[in-house]
């Protein structure tokens, strides 16, 4: 349980490292964000400078599934740190069987049927993703989707719509077109769930089938399949099912982005499962490292012939150490005797439950959604409009958590979304403890803004 020593947060010690912090680290640097300054982690626990304890409800932006230092997950640093540091410029069997293990374990449709490149960040495999998808078919344009975040770099920040992250760095990567998430609470054509029919779905066919408009240069469609920094979206199975056909009609080639809600957190291996659709491209990172710098874009082998025989290796990217973590942490999600991804399910489908019926005493609820633990809070201060919930409120919710020693993080396009997503490690009594906690907070600004 959470144990606040210091009514005062940052404590001392944390005001230090932030000071310090503040000297030495680059504006941009997220850590230096906030006041939660962490020293050590435990299963879904993390512990400041000054001893207070947190539970972590944000898994670290869904990356410590398996808890901040599984003992299989130390084990497998030291076993391969004693044998072999590093293998820039040679293969080693770690990196082998990594891709072996990433080939068994891919939804239906790249299973067994794979070869992967690795990065070392989420961007890093979508960049991979995009330019092979480009070099495959010979077009130019990807499609990506209101709301989307892909990464920071020139081609994935290009597919990302969040301006106060792009405008600073104009011009990004040609040929990126936006069209419309499944994003039903707030759908762009003002239909409710019921009567729309997937206008989005539809509207990227007839994008497509538009002459004059550089449709017929697409090169590849990437989506989320739960959509994370854009609110914790799980779209309808329509939705998905309609990219799909209208990339099957075209040759388009279709990217699934797995970064944030791959590896188990959604209640299967990967979210696209939950769609029943065959990806030909599946983007991986997050979790699957546990925080290494460690990614992948895993690839059908039917384009392998297609690529460029041109070295793209980046020179890191297939670490030994970096690499037996990725394989222990796979290992230990897919062990049907822990059986973490089905805990995930129930534990996310109890909790999805408890916030439902919580929904319906509280005002500031406007909509609860997503899967197993990938869950999305949306609050607004107008249940019938809809309205945002100020960020002030916001920020005043996530600062009531961390006070009484629980730590969310917000999401979305107007940044009013909670994502809840602790390790699946976390114990039945931390979740409880720690949903109580938040949704006392919210309850406290419900009662401020009556
Ligand atoms: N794609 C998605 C869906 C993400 O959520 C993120 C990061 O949050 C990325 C790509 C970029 O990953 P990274 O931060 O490891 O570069």
């Amino acid at each position: 349980m959470p144990k606040i020593v210091s009514n005062e947060l940052p404590g001392p010690k944390s005001r230090q490292v932030i000071a310090d912090a503040l000297q030495v680290q680059t504006p941009t640097r997220p850590s230096v964000r906030g006041t939660l300054v962490i020293e050590e982690g435990f299963g879904s626990g993390i512990k400041d400078p000054d001893d207070n304890i947190y539970i972590d409800l944000s898994a670290g932006v869904a990356v410590s599934s398996v808890g901040r230092n599984h003992p299989k997950v130390v084990e497998a640093v030291r076993e391969q740190a004693t044998k072999l540091m590093h293998s820039a410029g040679l293969v080693s069997s770690t990196t082998v069987k990594l891709a072996k293990k990433l080939s068994e374990i891919m939804p239906e449709g790249l299973r067994d049927e794979c070869f992967t490149v690795f990065g070392m960040s989420g961007s890093a495999a979508v960049e991979t993703a995009i330019k092979f998808a480009k070099a495959i078919t010979g077009k130019h344009q990807i499609v990506a989707f209101e709301g989307a975040y892909h990464g920071v770099f020139h081609g994935s920040l290009a597919l990302t719509t969040r301006e106060n992250f792009r405008v600073p760095y104009m011009p990004l990567m040609p040929g990126a077109i936006h069209m419309p998430y499944a994003y039903c609470y707030r759908c762009f054509a003002g239909f409710d769930s019921k009567s729309c029919a997937q206008a989005c779905g539809k509207y990227l066919d007839f994008k497509l089938n538009t002459p004059n408009t550089g449709a017929d240069d697409v090169a590849a469609v990437i989506v989320e399949s739960m959509q994370a920094d854009g609110g914790y979206i799980d779209p309808p199975i329509e939705f998905m099912k309609a990219l799909r056909e209208a990339c099957d009609k075209r040759g388009i080639i279709l990217i699934i982005d797995e970064v944030q809600a791959g590896a188990g957190r959604t209640g299967k291996m990967w979210a696209v499962e939950h769609y029943g659709i065959k990806p030909d491209m599946l983007v991986w990172a997050k979790a699957v490292g546990g925080d290494m710098p460690l990614s992948g874009v895993t690839v059908h082998k039917r384009f392998y012939e297609k690529l460029p025989q041109s070295s793209q290796v980046i020179t890191s990217a297939e670490n030994a150490v970096v690499n037996a973590v990725g394989l222990a942490n796979l290992e230990i999600l897919s062990d049907p005797k822990d059986d973490l991804i089905g805990r995930a399910a129930k534990l996310g489908g109890e909790l999805k439950q408890r916030l439902l019926d919580f929904q319906k005493t509280c005002r500031l609820v406007g909509e609860v959604r997503g899967r197993g633990l990938f869950i999305g809070v949306e609050l607004v201060s107008d249940k019938d409009k809809r309205t945002p919930l100020d960020a002030k409120y916001m920020g005043q919710i996530a600062k009531t958590c961390e006070q009484r020693g629980v730590r969310v993080m917000a999401c979305g396009r107007y940044g009013n979304t909670f994502r809840l997503m602790p390790p699946l490690v976390i114990t039945e009594a931390h979740l409880r403890k720690g949903i109580d906690i938040f949704l006392e907070a919210i309850k406290e600004v419900e009662a401020a803004t009556a």
